[in-house]
């Protein structure tokens, strides 16, 4: 690396940190992206959101080619597993977006500084490289985008073999006979449909008494009976209090989760799936001075500014929701910000996909939220068991429901479990962002015949009036 000094340093190259550095790079600042794995992309692109969805979408038509096409009228002999294929199809996913970054980072003119970064005082950045010695960098502000990594239990130490986290779910070298998911939340539940799918006979043991807490209760609901008739077994409201590591497998010790009797689960795998911490291991941050707050998180004030002046922080490192999106939009943020711009995330239009089959997608308040915040709201919901596209697909399951407000129908949440509304909840989301009403979906002109139609029912649904139902 021939300088040492430049405008911005990025610590993290994660949706957050890479896409922090190409937007300030695109406003002319002289940038350094320190990032101490082999390739940039951070958890999302190396061992989260991207490895996985390229998982989901095999074992997907793995299930269809299985189980879904006879209905169709298209018969297939006998259906076979090619596991080693289905992982090269997901690093081959995987390297294809790494790769990318490097490209973009190359086309930008934004230095990737290869080594574990060390914050060292206000714009001091000390990097102990990967190929070994250490580089001392400085600029005038610096941007901490380190992300989180895997929460661990004390009785369910993660050797990434028998009892592995999402890392080790990605990579199983076969299929196992069964699954035990600790944690019924996003990455349980799809890491476990993956392996369902392949064959596994999946349980999900759940501290709480519904499955995925932080969205809307019906969804919530809806989904875990179509987990149920797909197979998946649920033992709610119950913890986990020992495993023990056998030749064959674990056997896991299980009670309720506000005490009694307590049962054993023998299984191949377990998969511990009880959240992420945010990530600030040897980043120097107490002998910098820069504040946590009472979660562990770095202390950000609402323009990403640490407690010390020209460092700042974005992504799963910060308050808010864990998502690549949501940091990618915080990094686009702050650079603008550190620019002199205007940089913004409005965080009630940030949308959340669960990647099951059917998916789950939301944005803005869920029913519980609303209820709480004594804010009056109207329903409009459309099955797609009423939806010409999803029938012809054979994708019925599921619905979406749009929360408006009672009296100005501006509309304050989604929530939908059905076919690809991963890809609906767009729409929804500009709704929000541009502050759009009921009534404005509802006359909205959506093609014919698509998935699409069913937001537009269940918009004018809000005012009593769906036509289709
Ligand atoms: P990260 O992506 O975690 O990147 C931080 C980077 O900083 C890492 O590469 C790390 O090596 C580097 N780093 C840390 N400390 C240092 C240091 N001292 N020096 C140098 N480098 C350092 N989100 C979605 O929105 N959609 C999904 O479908 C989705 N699926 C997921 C599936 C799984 C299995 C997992 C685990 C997560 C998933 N997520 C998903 C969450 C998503 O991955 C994170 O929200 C996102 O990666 C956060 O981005 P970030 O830039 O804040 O941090
Ligand atoms: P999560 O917060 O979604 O779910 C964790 C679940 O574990 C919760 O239901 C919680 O009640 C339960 N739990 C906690 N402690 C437990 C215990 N001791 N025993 C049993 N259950 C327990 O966390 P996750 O699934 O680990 O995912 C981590 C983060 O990654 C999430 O914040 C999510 O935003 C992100 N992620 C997003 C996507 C996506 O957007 N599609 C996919 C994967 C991960």
């Amino acid at each position: 690396m021939s300088d040492t000094q430049f405008d911005l340093i990025v610590i993290g190259a994660g949706p957050g940190g890479y896409v922090c550095a190409i937007r300030a790079a695109q406003l002319g600042m002289k940038v350094a992206c320190v990032e101490k794995r082999e390739t940039l992309g951070g958890t999302c692109l190396n061992v989260g959101c991207i490895p996985s969805k390229a998982l989901l979408q095999a074992s997907e038509k793995y299930e269809e080619a299985s189980h879904g096409l006879a209905a169709f009228g298209v018969k297939v002999g006998k259906v076979e597993l090619d596991l080693k294929a289905m992982m090269a199809h997901k690093d081959k996913t995987v390297k294809s977006n790494t790769d990318g970054i490097a490209y973009l980072f190359k086309k930008n003119k934004v230095e990737w500084v290869k080594g574990a970064a060390k914050v060292t005082g206000a714009g001091k950045v000390s990097v102990a490289l990967n190929a070994g010695g250490t580089q001392d960098i400085t600029a005038k502000n610096i941007v901490i985008a380190t992300g989180s990594d895997v929460v661990s239990l004390p009785s369910l130490p993660i050797d990434e073999k028998r009892i592995v986290s999402s890392t080790g779910a990605i990579a199983l070298t076969e299929v196992p006979k069964s699954m035990v998911l600790v944690g019924g939340g996003v990455i349980g539940l799809e890491m476990g449909s993956v392996w369902q799918r392949l064959g596994a006979k999946v349980t999900v043991v759940e501290f709480l008494d519904r499955i995925m807490p932080g969205m809307d209760g019906e969804v919530s609901k809806q989904m875990q009976r179509i987990l149920q008739k797909q197979g998946m077994a649920f033992e709610l409201s119950t913890k986990v209090t020992g495993a023990k590591v056998t030749a064959k497998g674990v056997t896991l010790t299980v009670e309720p989760a506000a005490g009694g009797d307590a049962k054993t689960i023998e299984t191949d795998i377990v998969l511990v799936a009880v959240g992420r911490r945010p990530y600030t291991d040897a980043l120097g941050l107490k002998d910098a001075g820069v504040a946590l707050d009472d979660k562990g998180r770095v202390a950000i004030d609402g323009h990403f500014q640490t407690n010390v002046p020209g460092i700042y922080a974005i992504g799963d490192v910060v308050v808010g929701p864990m998502l690549a999106h949501k940091a990618e939009d915080e990094g686009m943020a702050v650079a603008e910000i550190i620019a002199g711009q205007h940089g913004h995330v409005n965080y009630d239009a940030i949308p959340s996909v669960v990647y099951t089959w059917p998916e789950c997608a939301s944005v803005g308040k869920t029913e519980e939220q609303l209820k709480g915040e004594n804010v009056a709201y109207k329903v409009g919901k459309f099955p797609f068991t009423a939806n010409a596209r999803a029938r012809a697909q054979n994708n019925t399951d599921g619905f979406v429901k749009i929360l408006a407000d009672a009296t100005t129908d501006r509309v304050l949440g989604v929530h939908m479990v059905g076919p690809a509304v991963g890809e609906l909840i767009g729409e929804l989301t500009l709704a929000i962002e541009f502050g759009g009403s009921a009534e404005d979906i509802a006359r909205t002109c959506h093609a014919h015949p698509t998935l699409t139609e069913a937001v537009r029912e269940a918009a004018l649904a809000v005012d009593g009036r769906p036509i289709h139902i």
